[in-house]
């Protein structure tokens, strides 16, 4: 890193810093006003307004960069200031992971940081900027015969370096790994402005060495701006998706164990859904297959190897006593994979818990995720989920909520609940963010991994000016730490006066409360939507 001095670590967004960022960006690609700031100061999941109070999430100025050369500058801009600078994609995690924390520079990375710089049909490898969308990325790749290994279901919004940020599980993730698994190269700007290269665009990181594409990965933003990624891609052959239809959905377990224990069958994508989310969507209006639970298994390939491991995954299912439905129900599903929470149409708020769990225990998780929409009085709205891996299942049973009053935010007691839960079976929460920050020392059993990240984090970032208050020190405007023992008891307390307060009838009053149904079509008729440009 280079050693720029500090001048003044106030934090504070002066005049002068907004000239510099004008110099840099454009005067037109720096905002301050206040409806941009408010609008910048959450990400998807909904926060009551009383969220300010405990934390500075505004942004002073929102930035829009348009290359890395730009984001090293601002970087620099705000190391010498300690002005906050908080990495933002299209907003679509709902951990806080965008928001800010210590208001200072927004930067929006969707906005101008689209650009695909090429798509290599012979070394099998696309680079774009960390703002592009997933969804047009694999566009780009598809006319080339080449398929993004996998990407979010939030593909159509999401960036980049967003989902390479989070590391989640998506579609695609069991045969090929992770976001970050799939990343040959990024440049990444330090806090300091020093931009990284972090591997090889062509060829493999097969060598030692820290990994720094991993390093950088996973970080939620929180050690540096990943200013460009380059992906390994595949050749497409076929994408099949199969489904199949369950009376009762814990039977599922066995061909899902079959399935991972087979030395060659290998699915893109294994999926389910359960029957209260078919139902919940019926009850909104939408169109749902008529099926009770569903099964979806996704081959890709070589038409004949598919056309194998499908006659296998076939006889696994019908000796579990599922049946195989139309290839129209299967596509219709695969085509849904972007849309899981569709209900919301209904003008309710939904969220999911998403946690992962060892695949050995996948039955008895079902049981636990229904006991758990009971014990918190929630209104189930359904249990749908993946295989991230052989051994690792990710569910994302998701609830109705109050997006508007207070006392809605103590659903998330849910979260909590199974988080818990999820650790009886090997597993935990996923992502950290502002709000599950504390959970890094319990996932780490209080080890000292969860301090090893604070010192690097410290030593990257000394003047914590890149996502402060994320992941490594969840952190309120105060400076009062989200600790593991005050969210420990804060979790606890929630679960109570969610367990004591009368059951959500989220669902039925917000149908009587809102008249979606024509309100989204009139809305739909007002505006052009085009998924992937940032429209919608
Ligand atoms: C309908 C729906 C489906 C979803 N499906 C999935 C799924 O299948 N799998 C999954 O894992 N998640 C899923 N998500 C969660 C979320 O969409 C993903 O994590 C997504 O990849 C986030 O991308 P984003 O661009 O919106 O990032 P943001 O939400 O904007 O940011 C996420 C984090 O990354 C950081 N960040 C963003 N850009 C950069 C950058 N250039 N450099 C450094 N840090 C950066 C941010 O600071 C933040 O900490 C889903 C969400 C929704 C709403």
């Amino acid at each position: 890193m280079k050693s720029n001095g500090a001048e003044n670590l106030s934090r504070k967004v002066t005049p002068e810093i907004i000239a510099k960022l004008e110099a840099i960006v454009g005067k037109e690609n720096v905002n301050t006003s206040e409806m941009d700031r408010m609008l910048y100061g959450h990400d998807l999941a909904p926060l009551p307004k009383e969220a300010g109070l405990a934390f500075n999430n505004f942004p002073d100025v929102v930035v829009r960069p348009s290359t890395v050369e730009q984001l090293s500058q601002i970087a620099m801009v705000a190391y010498k200031s300690g002005v906050a600078v908080t990495p933002r994609g299209a907003s679509t995690w709902g951990l806080g992971g965008s928001m800010p924390t210590a208001g200072g520079i927004l930067l929006d990375m969707s906005a101008k940081m689209r650009k695909i710089h090429f798509v290599d049909k012979v070394n099998m490898c696309v680079k774009a900027d960390a703002g592009c969308t997933w969804k047009n990325v694999i566009e780009a790749c598809e006319k080339e015969g080449l398929l993004v290994g996998s990407y979010p279901s939030s593909f159509p919004s999401a960036t980049l370096g967003g989902w390479v940020s989070t590391s989640g599980v998506g579609p695609g993730g069991y045969k090929y790994g992770s976001g970050r698994d799939n990343v040959l190269n990024m440049e990444v700007v330090l806090s300091d402005g020093t931009v990284v290269v972090s591997g090889f665009d062509k060829v493999g990181n097969n060598m030692s060495g820290y990994n720094l594409n991993q390093l950088f990965g996973g970080a939620e933003g929180t050690l540096g701006i990943i200013g460009t990624v380059t992906l390994r891609v595949y050749p497409i052959g076929v994408i099949k998706p199969v489904a199949y239809d369950f009376q009762n959905i814990k039977d599922m377990a066995g061909p899902i164990n079959k399935i991972v224990s087979h030395p060659s069958v290998k699915p893109l994508h294994i999926a389910w859904s359960d029957s209260y989310h078919f139902e919940n969507q019926r009850r909104a209006g939408l169109h749902a297959p008529d099926v009770n639970n569903l099964f979806l298994v996704t081959f890709q390939g070589a038409p004949e190897f598919v056309a194998l491991e499908e006659s296998i995954v076939d006889s696994f299912v019908e000796e579990a006593g599922g049946k195989k439905v139309s290839s129209e129900i299967a596509n219709h599903e695969w085509d849904e994979r972007c849309y899981e929470y569709r209900v919301r149409k209904a003008g309710v708020g939904s969220i999911p818990a998403e946690v992962v769990i060892e695949t050995s225990h996948w039955a008895e998780f079902v049981d636990e995720c229904y006991k758990g929409f009971e014990v918190m009085k929630m209104e189930a709205g359904g249990i749908v989920g993946m295989i991230a891996d052989r051994s690792t299942s990710m569910f994302m049973p998701y609830y109705f909520k109050d997006d508007e009053s207070l006392l809605g935010m103590t659903a998330f007691a849910y979260n909590f609940y199974m988080g818990e839960v999820a650790k009886k079976y090997g597993g935990r929460s996923l992502g950290f963010g502002v709000f599950f920050a504390s959970n890094l020392d319990t996932t780490h059993d209080a080890g000292p991994a969860a301090e090893l990240m604070r010192d690097l984090k410290t030593f990257l970032d000394p003047h914590d000016v890149i996502n402060p208050g994320h992941l490594v020190c969840g952190k309120t405007r105060f400076g009062i730490s989200l600790s593991k023992n005050l969210m420990g008891v804060g979790g606890s307390l929630m679960q109570g006066i969610k367990k004591l307060l009368p059951a959500n009838t989220t669902f039925s009053d917000n149908l009587d409360r809102f008249r979606y149904d024509t309100l989204e079509e009139e809305k739909e008729e007002s505006r052009v939507v085009e998924y992937g440009k940032g429209t919608q």
